[in-house]
């Protein structure tokens, strides 16, 4: 999401997603959460692209794009329980010094609030990559602890259909769950509201899309076109008709042309 929402990858076709028990958010204790896993590398999508940052990735979602790249994190979660103590421990012996929370979906877990509120006492800077359906805040009325966030509310065509993926053929009941859920007005403008820098990066599939981007923008406030980032669909650099299309929309609108660096370094890799 996110660092993962833009691979046009589908669940492993060869393992049955299994949608009766696929959970939001696994159960855990107040100081801990479920990570699918953290690294570090460089931040490869946004206004923080290139900087060295260690990423922590919290598994559990409440959407289920069909082209979700990160599917261990949400069509088939897996997961470690870890401790706060125990992250901050392994975020704080390496030499960075930007923490990337993202998932699945993080704000699904307000332990989440709870690790980037300690991180920034120690001085870290805090991104929170989210899809922008849940804006929790934090329970003792302070200011929610992030320096930047990487909002990405996902597009119609992140709706998983059979006609979109064979693989998904019968997902009606998470796709009707994710139709209704992957736009949520309230708190997208919630979370804007707050006086942190934010980005809104959009997942460009097709010139069609543009029309539910502007839509969706008109219906927010508090934003300004140097916020807007769109990105090429796909799990590989973009085709040069594609980067086209993407490039004179962001050069019409103000809007920011979002590369992914980290597919142009590593190409698709878990861990990157
Ligand atoms: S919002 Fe959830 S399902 Fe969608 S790309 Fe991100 S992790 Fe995957």
């Amino acid at each position: 999401m996110d660092h993962g929402t833009t691979a046009r990858s589908t669940p492993n076709a060869s393992t049955p997603v299994d949608l009766t028990v696929a959970t939001d958010a696994p159960h855990t204790g107040p100081a801990e959460l479920p990570i699918s896993e953290t690294f570090i590398s460089v931040q490869g999508e946004g206004k923080l692209t290139g900087v060295p940052s260690w990423f922590c990735r919290v598994s559990g979602c409440n959407l289920r794009c069909s082209w979700c790249d990160t599917p261990y994190a949400s069509w088939k979660p897996e997961h470690t329980r870890r401790t706060l103590d125990d992250l901050i421990a392994e975020a704080t012996r390496s030499s960075v010094r930007h923490a990337v929370l993202t998932g699945g979906e993080p704000l699904l877990f307000p332990q989440t609030l709870t690790l980037a509120t300690r991180l920034r006492t120690l001085g870290w800077h805090v991104t929170f990559e989210t899809a922008g359906t849940l804006a929790p805040m934090p329970s003792d009325g302070s200011p929610f602890p992030a320096d930047l966030l990487s909002i990405s509310p996902k597009l119609a065509t992140s709706t998983p259909t059979p006609a979109r993926s064979l693989e998904l053929a019968g997902t009606d009941a998470w796709s009707a769950r994710h139709e209704a859920r992957r736009i949520n007005l309230p708190a997208l403008q919630a979370l804007l509201d707050l006086p942190i820098d934010r980005q809104l990066k959009f997942v460009a599939t097709a010139p069609a899309d543009l029309a539910e981007i502007e839509t969706l923008l008109a219906r927010l406030r508090a934003w300004h076109p140097a916020d807007i980032m769109l990105m090429p669909e796909g799990t590989a650099e973009p085709s040069p008709a594609h980067t086209r299309w993407v490039l004179d929309a962001c050069l019409q609108r103000g809007w920011r042309y979002c590369h992914r660096l980290h597919i142009t370094l590593f190409g698709h890799m878990r861990g990157t």
